[in-house]
This record gives structure tokens, C-alpha cells and sequence, in this order.
């Protein structure tokens, strides 16, 4: 065998080091190797072709028996790391479970590896069999089976604690099944061999002598049946399949209105292409919308899907990326980090949503999973459908530009009409009443009608928190956090005064912490302001209210929504998590309290984001048999934004918007590389980007500042932006010219949408 230098990739943030492996080791294949006196795992990243001339180390094993890595992946990630300006180790944990390629500088002792949590996909296997109870060999077979049986894998084992003296003899039955069986079984099998209830297992569960042991794989348990119905496609849903299910590559911008079948189309796709033996990547924005929508893949493509994202535990992330590298597994469904799973063969992506800004990383490194997945599509040489109601300005602007093909669905199917969308002029409102309005007459009497007809109302205010924030009346003086420039939010569930930043909290002064006067009063109603008022003004409706501070706990998102679509609450009030992808069967009316409160954000793309919203939200009305209407309450009725969501226009809301956007250099007419440093003070912010600037040499670029971050201090760090426009190319040179130091102050935002 002969040894040549090859690349090592380590889960690091290093470029890859060099070692001797053995010549023709595949890339993607991990290994283990020696770093000082310990040892780490690291992706073989193929030949050296200019090995440094020190003596070099050979590795110590090969973990894998196959690439964990498919070689487009690898494409993809090196694409992605000269793009963002980060190290391809930077992209490695977001493809494989931290278990499969542990972190050396992670580990507890800080020292060496520990090596129990190194394991190659073959003792993964080798683990799950021990724990299941099974040969390994037949595992992936039995992974993809037993998902599609939707048996649970809920194993039953005797933990060999002393027997007892005395046990009843259902007890005793189960205990001698188990003991014939050699210690476990599956507990269906169990129960039926010992002809016992379930609850004898809890009873020797809690007496120590059994143990039961769930299983990793977690679409058996979401499974619901009858929920497949066929439908037969619209004519042009019929279109927009026929156009996209070429086989080649192609970007396809499918834009629908919400509820005309979009998803119906994608599962059409997904199974032509699946039929063909191609893989489907599905992506979607945000955990609460896979749920439901796992039910209905898992009810057309049973035991064929796996799914990751970040609610899941370990080990179910665990159990699904075992699946896709052991074909268990044909169909990944996911949000942001997904586009970077080890699918092979992918023959169609599925972008759904693909204008929401959850796509992007708001963390180094901060890829945007929407432009990836372009580019992964184009690399594996298969169609990739960005769908929307509301596409961004970026996707709608390639589409107009011929670059991306252009889809509509302009009806919805089965006679569901659009909502009607009205506004309540807020303005108006207060010069009635001479105080600030949160519930207009014309709302609250909507209100009123929807729950005496026992339908649905949603209600919409994006600022969660009591009041925005508190203001002292005699000087003026608002409290804010200590360590961000931002105001500090009430919080009446617990009585505290918070920071949306950084969580700082602190029990309300009884008097202004500068003038002394106790004239302190909150502003701005937020959610749980809006939820106590209306508990006063309908005392007898089921209220639920969602955003992130009731959502909190892991699934109590999707749990709300359940109970909302099961007809259990009669007004949901929350904020944009209630905006998307929803489907109440109850929900006839739509509030939203304040429509222009995004539009006052300064950011070029407040009014899009507003417009997004609305239409969105207003969506989610009368997508049964009843029909659906929409109440907008804003200060700024004439608004385009505003206008073109009352209409629900997205046409004439483009065509308003972009010459904007061209008069004055934003994308989608020039690209945008923000360049953010912090710092103890301002000055030494400053003075990090003015060094940067001097240094700049590329043409053709037009630079902004560096200015003042909007919010000029987070967690006592001082914040300064510098901003980059141009094309692609010269941003992308930039990156080549001027390399940014990892541990430097200065870091990377390419194609930013947060300003903040
Ligand atoms: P979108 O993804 O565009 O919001 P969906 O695909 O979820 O829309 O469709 C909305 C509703 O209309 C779903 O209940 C879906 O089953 C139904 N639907 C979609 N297409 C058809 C069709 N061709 N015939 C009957 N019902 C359909
Ligand atoms: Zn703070």
C-alpha cells in the first residue's frame, strides 16, 4: 500500500492538515489521526499536491466503510466557503451530527478526544444494534421497513437488577419472556408472547426491573392515517409540473397564492422524481411549519422520509442522517441547514416559501439556504422550484430578467375563495376617541360576529412583551438595558423589565432611576397587553396566545397550533409565527392591529417585509368552505405596502417597489457585502473598518461608511458597519483581496438582510 500526502479536514476551525493515507482513499471518508499526543477525526479531503516539506505523521485508521460526504456536497461546501468568506471545518458541523465527527476542541477535558464518541457509521450501526437488539448488518433494511410499517421501536429490556422476591404473575410472565427471549425484545412482540397489558411494563419500570428504550426514528409516531388523499391537479397545476419535472437543471420561481396548491405540486414532483430513483431536498422555513407538513409526505411517501432540524435531539438528528447515508431514506425535509445534508443523487429541490428570512444564518457562517440550494441543484444537474405567495424582490427580479423560469397559480382549487381585505384607519379611530386605539369598533365588532358564528379570529401584533417599553413622563427618560442601546420590554407574566438582546432582566423601579418622579409609564402594546385586554373584553372565548415567550418550550408551538386546528381556541393572538403556512379550518377572521409597525424599521427592506406579512397573514383566512375577511388597522392607509396587501397584488406591489430599489442601489439591482466590526469603544470599531477601507482596492465598488450600527451596542460591545456595493464579482474579489482574520474584529455579512 502506498502512502501519499493527503488533506485532513479536522472539525476545527483550521484549513486542512496533512498526513500520509493510503493512495485512492475516497473524499469524504473519515479518519483518525494523531494531532499532538491525541487524536482526532478528520474527512480525507483527497491528495496534497504541494505537501508542506516537514515529516509527515500517517493517519491512524479509516472510520468509514464509504463517503460520508457525496462529492457534490464537498462542491457545494467549497463553493460556499469562498463565497461567505469562512473555512470549509466552518460548514462540516452543519452536514454531519456532531457525534459522527466530534469536535476535538470541544471535548470536556479540553485535552484529548474521548473516544466513545468516536464512531465510524459502521459502529454507529453497531451501537444502534446493540441498543435495538439487532444485527447491524440488517439495520438500514430494518430502518427503512419498520418506518414504513410505522411500528414503534420501543424496546423492552431486563435491567438485571436483583429479582425480588415477590411479583405478580403477569410480572413474572413478562420477566421469563424476556429472560427466554435473552434479555429484550420489541414490546408489541413482548406483550403479545406474554399475553400482558401494557401497564405491567410500567409497573416494572418503576420497580427498577425493566427498562424501556425508545427508539430513534420518529416519523413512525407523527404518522396519521387517511391523511393521503389524491387530489387530481388543476390544469395549471398540471402546467407548472410539466414545466419543472424536466430532469435538468433549472431554477423555477412558482409563484401562488397562498392555498392554491403549491405543496400539492411539490408532492406531485417529488413523485415523479422519486419514482425515477432520484432524491428529493426539501426545505422549509421553520420547524412549526414541518410537522404538518411531514404528515402529509409521510402519508403519500411512507418510510421514505427523513427530516432534520434543529428541534430535534441529538440522537434523532442521529437517527435520520443514518438513514439518508444508508439510503434508509429518499426524501429530506428541512430547514436552513439542510441544504447542506448528505443527500446523493438528488434529483429535485423544493424551496417552499423561499422569500422568508429564516433561510439566511444570522451566525457565522451566515450562508443563505435559498442561494445554495440554486447552487447545489445546478451542481447535481437537476430543477429546483423556489415557491412563494410573495416572492422576494430578488427571485421575482431573476424571473422578470428571463434568468429564472417564471410559474403562476392564480386560482385557488375547490371554489375556495380569497379573503376580502378591508382597512380600519387608526388615525381616524383616535381622533374619536382621543386615546390610543388597540381594538377598533370595526374590529371589535368583527370580533364579536366570528365568535358568535363559532368561528375563528387571528390576531396579529408583531412585539411581544407588555408594553414596547417605559417611559418616564416627567423627564422623558426611557429605561434601557445596561449593556445593548436598545429599551427595555415589560413583561407582565413575571413582573420583569427584559432585553430582547440579551436578556437582560430587572424588577421594575418604583420611580424614574433619574429624576426620582414616579411617573413612569409603559408604551406600546405588545401581545400580552393585547391577550389580558382581550380576556376583559371576552370573557368567555378560549384565547391562546403564541410568540416566543409562550412558545418556548420545545413543541408547545406545534401543540397550540393542534389545538387551534382541532377548533380548541377561538382567538389566537401572537406574532409573525402565526403568519405562515397555517391552516385553521375554523379561521375566518384576520386581525391585524398594526399593520405599519414594520414599515417604521429602517431597513430598504421594511416595505417588502410589510407587504410579505400581510398577505401572508391574510392567507391564512377562509381556506375552507367559509369564506374568509381581513381587517388591516394602520396609521398609514395610503402606503403601498399597505395598499398592494389590501388588494393582495404582489404584481403591482413589485412594480412599485423595485424602480425604488434601482433609483437608489439595493438589491435586487446591486449586491450588498456588510462588514460589521465591534469593539470595546466605538473609536476602536471605527478605526478597525477605516484600516479596512484605506486597504480596499478593488473598482467598481461603492462604500458606505463605517456608520453606526442601528443598534450601536449589544452585550456591551460597540458596533460599526461598513457597507459594500456592487456586483457579485467584485464583492466576491474583495473576499479573495482581503481575507479577513477569524479572530480579527471585522466579520463577513455577504448579501445581508438584518441591519441591525
Ligand atoms: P399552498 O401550498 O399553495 O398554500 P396547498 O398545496 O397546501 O396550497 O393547498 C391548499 C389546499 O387545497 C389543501 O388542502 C390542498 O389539499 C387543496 N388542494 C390543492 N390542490 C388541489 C386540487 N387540485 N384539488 C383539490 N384540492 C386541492
Ligand atoms: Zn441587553
Amino acid at each position: 500500500m502506498t502512502l501519499v500526502p493527503t488533506r485532513i479536514q479536522l472539525n476545527r476551525p483550521l484549513s486542512p492538515l496533512t498526513y500520509l493515507a493510503p493512495e485512492g482513499l475516497p473524499e469524504g471518508v473519515r479518519v483518525q489521526v494523531k494531532l499532538r499526543n491525541s487524536l482526532a477525526v478528520g474527512l480525507a479531503m483527497g491528495l496534497d499536491p504541494a505537501p508542506p516539506v516537514a515529516k509527515l505523521r500517517p493517519i491512524e485508521s479509516v472510520l468509514d466503510p464509504f463517503p460520508l460526504l457525496p462529492e457534490k456536497l464537498r462542491e457545494l461546501q467549497s463553493f460556499a466557503a469562498r463565497y461567505y468568506g469562512c473555512l470549509e471545518a466552518h460548514l462540516l458541523p452543519l452536514s454531519l451530527p456532531s457525534a459522527m465527527l466530534p469536535n476535538w476542541e470541544a471535548d470536556e477535558d479540553g485535552q484529548r478526544l474521548s473516544f466513545h464518541r468516536d464512531r465510524g457509521a459502521w459502529e454507529v450501526l453497531a451501537d444502534l444494534g446493540e441498543a435495538w437488539h439487532c444485527d447491524p448488518a440488517i439495520l438500514p433494511t430494518l430502518l427503512h421497513r419498520s418506518a414504513r410499517r410505522g411500528s414503534g421501536f420501543t424496546e423492552v429490556r431486563l435491567t438485571g437488577a436483583p429479582h425480588p422476591p415477590r411479583v405478580t404473575p403477569s410480572q413474572a410472565k413478562v420477566l421469563v419472556t424476556l429472560e427466554d427471549a435473552g434479555g429484550a425484545l420489541m414490546e408489541p412482540e413482548l406483550l403479545a408472547s406474554a399475553g400482558v397489558g401494557a401497564s405491567v411494563l410500567g409497573t416494572l419500570e418503576k420497580r427498577g426491573l425493566v427498562q424501556r428504550l425508545k427508539r430513534v426514528d420518529l416519523l413512525g409516531q407523527r404518522r396519521e392515517a387517511g391523511l393521503d388523499r389524491t387530489v387530481t391537479l388543476t390544469a395549471e397545476q398540471q402546467v407548472v409540473l410539466d414545466a419543472v419535472a424536466t430532469g435538468a437543471f433549472g431554477v423555477h420561481l412558482l409563484q401562488g397564492v397562498t392555498g392554491s396548491g403549491k405543496t400539492e405540486v411539490y408532492l406531485a414532483l417529488a413523485e415523479r422524481v422519486l419514482a425515477t430513483g432520484r432524491r428529493v431536498l426539501w426545505l422549509v422555513p421553520e420547524i412549526g411549519l414541518t410537522a404538518r407538513l411531514l404528515d402529509r409526505l409521510e402519508a403519500r411517501f411512507p418510510g421514505r422520509v427523513a427530516v432534520g432540524h434543529a428541534g430535534l435531539n441529538a440522537g434523532e438528528r442521529h437517527g435520520d442522517v443514518v438513514r439518508l447515508l444508508f439510503n434508509g431514506a429518499d426524501l429530506f425535509v428541512g430547514v436552513r441547514n439542510a441544504v447542506l445534508a448528505p443527500l446523493r443523487d438528488i434529483g429535485l429541490v423544493v424551496v417552499d416559501e423561499e422569500h422568508e428570512g429564516s433561510y439566511k444564518s444570522e451566525e457565522h457562517p451566515r450562508i443563505h439556504a435559498r442561494d445554495l440550494a440554486i447552487k447545489r441543484a445546478q451542481l447535481e444537474g437537476c430543477p429546483i422550484v423556489l415557491g412563494s405567495a410573495t416572492p422576494s424582490l430578488e427571485s421575482w427580479q431573476a424571473a422578470q430578467g428571463g434568468r429564472y423560469k417564471l410559474l403562476r397559480l392564480r386560482e385557488r382549487p375547490a371554489g375556495i375563495s380569497l379573503p376580502s381585505v378591508e382597512i380600519v384607519d387608526l388615525r381616524e379611530a383616535f381622533r374619536q376617541v382621543r386615546r390610543k386605539v388597540i381594538l377598533a369598533p370595526t374590529l371589535m365588532e368583527a370580533i364579536t360576529g366570528t365568535l358568535a358564528k363559532r368561528e375563528q379570529v387571528l390576531l396579529l401584533l408583531n412585539r411581544r412583551g407588555y408594553e414596547n417599553f417605559w417611559m418616564c413622563r416627567a423627564c422623558g427618560r426611557t429605561l434601557g438595558c445596561p449593556h445593548c442601546a436598545i429599551s427595555l420590554t415589560y413583561h407582565r407574566g413575571d413582573f420583569r423589565l427584559r432585553c430582547h438582546l440579551c436578556g437582560h432582566e430587572t424588577v421594575p423601579p418604583e420611580a424614574c432611576p433619574d429624576c426620582g418622579a414616579d411617573h413612569l409609564r409603559g408604551v406600546g402594546e405588545g401581545t400580552e397587553q393585547v391577550e389580558e385586554h382581550l380576556n376583559q373584553l371576552f370573557p368567555t372565548a378560549r384565547i391562546l396566545r403564541l410568540d416566543r415567550d409562550t412558545t418556548r418550550r420545545r413543541g408547545s408551538f406545534e401543540a397550540g397550533l393542534l389545538a387551534a386546528e382541532a377548533g380548541q381556541v377561538d382567538i389566537l393572538v401572537g406574532t409573525q409565527m402565526l403568519a405562515k403556512g397555517h391552516t385553521f379550518p375554523g379561521l375566518t377572521l384576520v386581525g391585524v392591529l398594526n399593520a405599519d409597525q414594520g414599515l417604521k424599521v429602517a431597513d430598504f427592506r421594511a416595505s417588502e417585509r410589510t407587504f410579505q406579512l400581510l398577505t401572508q397573514v391574510a392567507g391564512r383566512a377562509g381556506r375552507a368552505e367559509l369564506p374568509g375577511r381581513v381587517i388591516l388597522q394602520t396609521y398609514s392607509p395610503e402606503h403601498p405596502a399597505i395598499t398592494f396587501a389590501l388588494a393582495q397584488d404582489f404584481e403591482g406591489f413589485a412594480a412599485s417597489e423595485l424602480p425604488f430599489r434601482e433609483g437608489l442601489g439595493y438589491p435586487p439591482f446591486t449586491a450588498l457585502s456588510l462588514y460589521r466590526a465591534e469593539g470595546d469603544s466605538p473609536r476602536e470599531a471605527k478605526e478597525a473598518l477605516d484600516v479596512f477601507r484605506q486597504r480596499l482596492s478593488v473598482p467598481g465598488l461603492k462604500v458606505l461608511g463605517p456608520l453606526e450600527a442601528p443598534v450601536p451596542r449589544i452585550r456591551d460591545r460597540w458596533r460599526m458597519h461598513l457597507l459594500l456595493k456592487g456586483g457579485r464579482g467584485a464583492l466576491g474579489e474583495v473576499l479573495a483581496r482581503h481575507p479577513l482574520d477569524p479572530t480579527g474584529p471585522i466579520s463577513l455579512d455577504r448579501d445581508p438582510i438584518q441591519f441591525g
